[in-house]
């Protein structure tokens, strides 16, 4: 199963966005409110405290989730572009990712060219830890996480890859619809959509391949510019 991703009524969803997603962030706050009032009382018993601070603490976890993977739209994109090493990038990424994997069994294999592109370098590294994160997340027992960069004349080709769970058709289809996530409570269904946006604007291409119970590839592809440039 694969698939192109530059759908133009996925991106027009992303205008309307803002709005929802300070519901969504309103949300675990609001419950958050309402248990620390509770526990002001007393005579609270112990379990009911101990429940009171679990609940409360997995709401603000998901307070966090929304905002990190929504950031980019919460900050309205200047003109900041510069050029980057790509290989530089990817090394940053994978220091943020490496506890994660490293929780989750996941070993990284690397192959990065010095290749310089032109892009903002905090969505860049957004974009990088939504889709390597997801990769991990899909690979719950000793996967590996694969990252390899190819140059072809004036473009580079950026693999990531996983051999987790994979995905059916119809998740793929959905891949990048606002909160489409299969992760329960535990996602937000906002990483990809940001990623692609990202992609996007950085006059890329994304080709997403997955095979169920065998594993994901994302294909990124990124026009190349001088190191100077
Ligand atoms: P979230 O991670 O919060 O669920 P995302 O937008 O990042 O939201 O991803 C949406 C969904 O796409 C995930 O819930 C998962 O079902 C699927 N997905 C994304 N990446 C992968 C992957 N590498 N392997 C398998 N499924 C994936
Ligand atoms: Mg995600």
């Amino acid at each position: 199963v694969s698939k192109r991703v530059m759908r133009a009524e996925k991106m027009e969803v992303v205008s309307h966005l803002a709005s929802s997603i300070s519901h969504e962030v309103r949300n675990p706050l609001t419950t958050v409110r309402g248990f620390m009032q509770m526990m002001l009382h007393a005579d609270l018993p112990e379990h009911k405290r101990n429940q009171y601070l679990t609940t409360s603490i997995d709401e603000v976890d998901r307070a966090t989730e929304i905002i990190r993977d929504y950031l980019t739209f919460a900050k309205p994109s200047p003109e900041n572009e510069e050029t980057l090493n790509l290989k530089q990038e990817l090394e940053r990424t994978l220091q943020i990712i490496t506890p994660l994997a490293n929780m989750n069994g996941v070993k990284v294999e690397t192959n990065l060219e010095d290749v310089y592109i032109k892009g903002e370098e905090q969505f860049l590294q957004q974009c990088l830890v939504n889709i390597t994160k997801n990769c991990i997340e899909a690979m719950p027992e000793k996967g590996k996480l694969s990252i390899v960069t190819k140059t072809e004349r004036d473009k580079v080709l950026l693999k990531i890859s996983d051999n987790g769970k994979g995905m059916t058709e119809d998740q793929l289809l959905r891949l990048g619809e606002p909160y489409f996530t299969t992760k329960g409570r535990e996602g937000t269904g906002l990483g990809m959509m940001v990623s692609m946006k990202i992609i996007e604007s950085m006059n890329g291409k994304l080709n997403v391949t997955s095979r169920l119970n065998e594993g994901t590839r994302f294909l990124i592809e990124l026009p190349i510019v001088e190191e100077n440039g």
